[in-house]
């Protein structure tokens, strides 16, 4: 498995690149947004870690470059901002993951060996779960061939869960990611937005695919 970081830090690149060896991987450094995107053309990566400040071209132009020529290579990035709307823009952009700095290298090399193990053929706009169907571009969602009548909210909920499927998630990091409200929030909200969700997209059908987990928060998938 080959893997390509880009990342300006000098630190925390030859943290990277020691880290992944360590565990298997053949890394590849590159510090401007130039350089990676050249390298993302020239090697068959597995994988590109991808730092969103960066010097000539940053992280936003990197995949932006690189999907608009059709190279599919699964991106992951890193990046300093953790506002929702900069995370909301590198998935919409076809990220396929993203970890705020400073993080842990364990939870790093975890999410890196998830993305490695989904496989290389992936289709970024469009996701699906079971009869499923969430349109990224189009920001619309089928189940079952029908049409669901989602508002803003509801879809970015449901794009979070399906993204994390099979991951329990707890309602303070629902809360963050799709309200962009903190813990200390009242995250009854979560709660009140899962219950709509419910109505729409599990009660008119068979399967049911949002399960709550007892004190915890939510997961997605069938059961
Ligand atoms: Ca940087």
């Amino acid at each position: 498995m080959r893997i390509l970081v880009v990342e300006d830090e000098q630190k925390t690149a030859a943290y990277l690149k020691k880290g992944l060896s360590e565990n298997g991987f053949v890394v590849d450094v590159a510090g401007t947004g130039e350089e990676g995107l050249h390298l993302a053309f020239s090697v068959d990566y597995d994988l590109v870690i991808l730092d969103v400040m960066l010097p000539e071209g940053d992280g936003w132009s990197v995949i932006s470059g690189m999907r608009a020529k059709g190279r599919q290579t699964p991106v992951f990035f890193l990046t300093a901002r953790d506002s929702v709307p900069d995370r909301v823009r590198g998935l919409d952009l076809g990220a396929d993951d993203y970890l705020v700095k400073p993080f842990a290298f364990s939870e790093l090399l975890a999410r890196v060996r998830s993305i490695l193990r989904r496989g290389p053929a992936r289709q970024p706009e469009i996701l699906r779960a079971a009869d499923l169907e969430i349109d990224l571009v189009r920001h619309k969602a089928r189940r079952g061939g029908k049409d669901l009548d989602l508002t803003p909210k509801e879809f970015a909920l449901l794009s979070l869960l399906i993204r994390r499927a099979g991951e329990v998630l707890s309602r303070s990091l629902i809360a963050e990611q799709v309200w962009d409200i903190n813990f200390e929030s009242d995250t009854n909200v979560v709660d009140v937005a899962i219950r709509r969700l419910r109505g729409k997209v599990d009660d008119p059908f068979e399967g049911k695919l949002i399960h709550t987990v007892r004190g915890v928060g939510y997961v997605f998938g069938e059961r």
